[in-house]
């Protein structure tokens, strides 16, 4: 175990998904994520409310290349950014927003739904204020609720090419760049019907602390769009560069859980 992980975590051979569970046990725990989607056995809840999300553009705080991905980060000292309602009660921040995405168009997303793979998935993670920090939520059961958004295929995205324009400035790992202004709500569908079920973070340390909730409709990504994501690296400066792609976790079992749909 050591050995394989010896360079830590990762999407490769030797330190991809299924190696994770050496150095996280909880891995094969009973609420692991992503999931497959079957959305004739997900049940239909009139009880769950309609999602909402407030977001500050103000609160930009930078973009980064973290050697798995690469993510938006925002200011959450105060409820400026929230997500409420929905399958939660009280309040969450907006932490950050990333994705996850392919070599191929073919592949890409964590979730997948009856087995179909999108090319990208979006993230925007929230933690529960009723929790001190980022830091301790993660690791409570009701802590995180983290918002899926499924790219397709289609039209170039004007809202998505303002993120895509910042990644030149972070191609290898542990850079930074200023990022301002920006209103993740502009990356979100008109229409929020969703599926919610409980899981974990799909990163180490895979904590089952995530309230999921998976948009049903997918907003457009351009192939070209596609192929800026894949302009990023997976590697530091002055290393030999290895192309950040595939870096999804696969469908992991649902075990005894329920997933809930917001629609009939
Ligand atoms: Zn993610």
């Amino acid at each position: 175990a050591a050995a394989a992980m010896s360079h830590g975590w990762g999407y490769g051979p030797t330190n991809g998904p299924d190696k994770w569970v050496q150095d996280f046990p909880v891995a094969d725990g009973p609420r692991q994520s992503p999931i497959n989607i079957v959305p004739r056995e997900a049940q239909y809840d009139p009880s769950l409310k309609p999602l909402m999300l407030k977001y500050d553009p103000a609160n930009t705080k930078g973009i980064l290349n973290n050697g798995h991905s690469f993510q938006v980060d925002f200011i959450d000292d105060t409820d400026s950014s929230t997500l409420t309602r929905g399958p939660i009660t009280g309040t969450y921040r907006l932490r950050q927003f990333h994705f996850h995405w392919g070599a191929s168009d073919e592949r890409g997303s964590e979730h997948t739904v009856d087995g179909i793979k999108f090319p990208c998935e979006l993230h925007l993670v929230h933690w529960n204020t009723k929790y001190l920090s980022f830091g301790e939520a993660a690791s409570q059961p009701d802590g995180l609720a983290v918002v899926g958004v499924f790219l397709k295929i289609g039209s170039a995205n004007p809202r998505l090419q303002r993120v895509l324009d910042a990644l030149d400035a972070i191609k290898t790992k542990g850079k930074q760049a200023d990022f301002a202004n920006f209103d993740p709500s502009t990356l979100v569908p008109g229409c929020l019907d969703y599926w919610t079920y409980d899981g974990s973070l799909t990163t180490p340390p895979l904590l089952e602390s995530v309230t999921w909730i998976v948009l049903k409709k997918p907003i457009s990504v351009s192939p070209a769009q596609m192929a800026m994501f894949r302009s990023l690296l997976f590697t530091g400066e002055g290393e030999s560069p290895c192309c950040m792609v595939d870096n999804y976790r696969p469908p992991q079992p649902l075990k005894n859980r329920q997933v809930r749909a917001s629609f009939k």
